[in-house]
């Protein structure tokens, strides 16, 4: 829970005389509770605009009057908030009554009673109930805003992944009228060989982003219900990003970016080579999203028993404070509509490196670029350890 702010945690004392409330403010201050007297009941009022932590009352100090006005104070607070009050009783004639009082607060109002003349230690114990109650309201508020946190999260995501979705899906369809319309013109220079390969080109990319989508989706559903498994074999790193840049190829010429490869041909490691494959086509996709058409630099080595991937580019950067963020689900660090995007790659790459028993890092400059570090457990050969 976040630490609570001084306020969140003070008494506020009301007695009949302020010398009463000032006394018995000290008792509770003498302990390490945090108290403050209060002079009136208007004055105890206004304070209740802010947090407070307990109100200890005296009888006295409450008339049927104000009685309502207290009242409305306390009705006032957020849904989560039931201010404990405790109210200090006697058993003198009164024209008031402590029932009265209660009947006036109803009973979903927090009012615990305590009877004069009582022992110090006993309105210690009743003031740290209190505050032990109270505690447990800050708790339940820290869950609903984390819940509602959530909830904003999860409706912001369903708006961007149908977004996302929708747009792949559009071109396909006018893709479709457009064929349709042509074959039913007759028109035979739209079927010429070369016409139909760029027809089909187009459709398969618009279909792989679909289905890259829809993968990233499962993807982090499976890895919170922790259904995410690794099927490990030996492998090159270097030959894997090679090969995977070769498949970026087009993609990275269409974004303008030159590719500088620095590969030791000798990392190798045992990791599931699709979910590897993976978390470098992120990397790289990234880099071309978010890279500005510049130069890209991508070195394979060993450190150690690490292999290290890095990913260096020139492009928009992120800020700091959004420098583990990124790391999180859904959380992106640009403006929604700028590039596209789930907020989905970066969590996938943590989870999949997590489960390696490898990490991803990156440093990263504002408008200067972005340097994204993979690390794994390299393959070790046993002769190597026996001649160290
Ligand atoms: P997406 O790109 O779909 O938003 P990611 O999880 O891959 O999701 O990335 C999360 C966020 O990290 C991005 O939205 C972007 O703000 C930031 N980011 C990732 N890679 C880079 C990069 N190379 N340069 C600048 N920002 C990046």
């Amino acid at each position: 829970m976040k630490t609570l702010s001084a306020l969140e945690n003070e008494v506020l004392v009301l007695a009949p005389t302020g010398r009463d409330a000032d006394a018995a403010a000290r008792v509770l201050q003498q302990e390490g509770i945090d108290a403050i007297s209060i002079a009136s009941l208007s004055e105890l009022c206004t304070r209740l605009k802010n947090p407070a932590g307990a109100v200890l009352i005296a009888e006295e100090a409450l008339t049927i009057e104000n009685a309502q006005e207290f009242k409305d104070a306390l009705s006032n607070q957020e849904p989560w908030s039931n201010l404990p009050v405790i109210l200090m009783t006697s058993q003198a004639e009164r024209v008031f009554t402590t029932e009265q009082i209660i009947a006036t607060f109803g009973t979903g109002s927090s009012i615990s009673l305590l009877e004069r003349p009582f022992r110090i230690v006993t309105l210690l114990a009743s003031v740290r109930v209190a505050l032990q109650a109270r505690e447990k309201q800050y708790l339940v508020r820290t869950l609903l805003q984390e819940q509602a946190k959530a909830l904003q999260k999860r409706d912001e995501f369903l708006s961007i992944a149908s977004h996302e979705l929708k747009t792949p899906i559009t071109t396909l369809k006018l893709q479709v009228q457009m064929r349709k319309r042509f074959l039913k013109k007759g028109d035979s220079s739209v079927l010429s060989p070369d016409k139909v390969i760029s027809l089909i080109d187009t459709t398969e990319a618009q279909v792989n982003r679909l289905s890259h989508l829809v993968e990233d989706m499962l993807d982090s559903s499976r890895i919170v219900n922790g259904k995410l498994t690794l099927n490990c074999q030996k492998i090159t790193l270097a030959q894997l990003v090679q090969e995977v840049v070769e498949g970026f190829s087009a993609q990275f010429q269409a974004a303008g970016s030159i590719v500088e490869l620095h590969l030791d041909d000798h990392v190798t490691g045992i990791w599931d080579r699709y979910r590897i494959e993976q978390v470098i086509a992120n990397i790289f996709n990234n880099a071309i999203k978010y890279g500005k058409g510049k130069p890209i630099t991508i070195t394979v080595q060993s450190q150690g028993e690490k292999a290290i991937l890095t990913v260096k580019d020139q492009g928009i950067g992120i800020a700091p404070e959004n420098l583990e963020r990124v790391f999180q689900r859904f959380e992106r660090a640009v403006d929604g509509s700028s590039i596209s995007g789930l907020g989905l790659g970066l969590y996938i790459c943590r989870q999949i490196l997590d489960l390696h028993q490898g990490h991803i890092r990156v440093e990263s400059t504002l408008d200067k670029g972005s340097s994204f570090t993979v690390e794994l457990p390299a393959y070790v050969e046993k002769e190597a350890y026996a001649t160290r």
